[in-house]
């Protein structure tokens, strides 16, 4: 590695950092309809103005030491963390595409999922004004790559426009399907009208295989999911009843979504080659079969839970 190489990727993981600074923002303000734009930063308790050194991205709060300079007032560690994981993925999409039209785009699709993210699991929200314009910039994204990428023809970006908004139709239509089996088999009805948003803003970004990865690994994601939060608040609060009460309790799925999408986007070929490459080894029965029969308890044992809650509930 050079030193233009290294200095490229300092001014990328600084410039991620900056951007992640700004995403605390749109995360705490977008949810509560506040302009992301005014006032500027301030400490929430004393609405003491950050000054040029306490915003530096991941530094001020270090050079702080995690407190506001005049009232004390900590500040959650949260927000050099978000700086930090916006400079990293900021870092390993330049080291990806390069100095392309691909890296800006997914820099943006990035910091959108990001913010969705961080949103869903603070509010169990997707708010619209962030779906709906990640879709738009999804579909201009489509007709520059498709213009760019196919010599400069109007027939490329037709084809790549087109293939975003089949994506994106598809987006809907697969999360609605997963949405009404997973009602049926968890006796509860659907929710989450966001979600399907947010599947289908992925689509306008990428294709139809991307989208189908996407709702397989989110699905994988939230099953897990699942289990880590029933088992931790079990662990937690030592009782099976804390854990049984987080299982019934709805937990937010745009995470799972995002997390899926960008392993499709990125490690999409890789994740299709390892699974082909495990269906033809004898080591898919002895996986399998147990993963089935565990699922399928997870399951029975699910319903059963909703079912007597919703009794409860409805008695
Ligand atoms: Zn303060």
């Amino acid at each position: 590695m050079n030193i233009y190489d290294t200095s490229v990727q300092v001014i990328v993981f600084w410039l991620g950092a900056a951007i992640g600074s700004f995403l605390n923002v749109v995360v705490y303000r977008v949810p509560a309809g506040l302009s992301v734009m005014w006032p500027p930063s301030r400490c929430p308790k004393c609405f003491h103005q950050l000054g040029m050194g306490e915003n530096i991205p991941i530094l001020g709060w270090l050079l702080l030491r995690g407190k506001c300079r005049h009232c004390h007032t900590p500040i959650a560690p949260r927000y050099p963390i978000v700086e930090t994981i916006t400079a990293i993925i900021f870092v390993l999409i330049y080291n990806h595409f390069g100095l392309t039209i691909q890296t800006l785009g997914y820099f943006l699709l990035m910091c959108w999922l990001f913010a969705l993210t961080l949103i869903d699991l603070d509010t169990m929200t997707l708010p619209n004004p962030l779906t709906q314009s990640g879709l738009v910039l999804g579909l201009v994204f489509q007709i520059v790559v498709g213009y760019l990428d196919n010599n400069h023809s109007i027939i490329g970006l037709r084809e790549s426009l087109i293939q975003g908004i089949l994506a994106m139709v598809l987006g809907i239509w697969l999360y609605d399907t997963i949405a009404i089996v997973g009602s049926m088999m968890m006796g509860r009805s659907a929710q989450g009208g966001g979600d399907a948003k947010l599947l289908a803003m992925i689509g306008a970004w990428s294709n139809w295989k991307v989208i189908l990865l996407t709702a397989g690994v989110a699905a994988v994601l939230a099953i897990v999911g699942f289990v880590v939060v029933a088992g931790y608040s079990t662990f937690k609060s030592g009782g099976i009843k804390a854990g049984a009460n987080k299982l019934i309790q709805p937990l937010p799925f745009g995470p799972s979504i995002a997390c899926g999408a960008t392993i499709a986007l990125f490690g999409g070929d890789w994740l299709i080659g390892s699974y082909q490459e495990f269906m033809r080894s004898d080591a898919r029965y002895l996986v399998g079969v147990p993963l089935l029969i565990a699922l399928t308890g997870l399951w029975w044992w699910v319903r059963r839970l909703r079912l007597r809650s919703s009794r409860s509930i409805g008695s």
